[in-house]
């Protein structure tokens, strides 16, 4: 039998609270209990980027190491689509594709209206048919 989830919505977390019989104001520890599902009520640590207490991890600063660092990301990933190495791809996909555009132009293959925006990094226009050769030979005629 499953238990019933005591997950509180963050909408629902308090921000603040009020000490010293009313006059000290301060960020709340966003915590949760596990057995009662409430939130934790003592003040967050200044330094924490977390918004956390000193007994929930206030006073971390997270993973040093390379290794830690890394074990981290990977037991974030969800899906992979927002990854550096990604992003990279994409971007260099994007760029080829631009400068496959400019080629169907140079060669008057096609009269369509051109892709407008910014173009990705590592775009360079191609202008000339010398150019558009140096572009086939570098990349599509090896991939093959
Ligand atoms: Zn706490």
């Amino acid at each position: 039998m499953a238990r019933p989830s005591k997950q509180i919505d963050k909408s629902q977390y308090e921000t603040y609270v009020i000490l010293g019989g009313g006059r000290i104001r301060c960020l709340r520890c966003t915590a949760k209990s596990v057995r009662s599902g409430e939130q934790c009520g003592k003040p967050a640590m200044r330094s924490s980027k977390t918004q956390k207490c000193t007994h929930h991890g206030g006073r971390s600063k997270g993973a040093t190491t390379v290794e830690g660092k890394q074990r981290i990301i990977d037991a974030h990933l969800k899906h992979g689509e927002s990854t550096l190495l990604a992003k990279a791809e994409y971007s260099h996909d994007s760029a080829k594709l631009s400068m496959l555009e400019d080629c169907l132009h140079v060669l008057e293959m096609t009269n369509a209206k051109r892709r407008q925006g910014r173009k990705a990094s590592g775009y360079r226009p191609l202008v000339d048919v010398e150019g558009v050769r140096q572009f086939l030979l570098e990349t599509h005629l090896h991939n093959v």
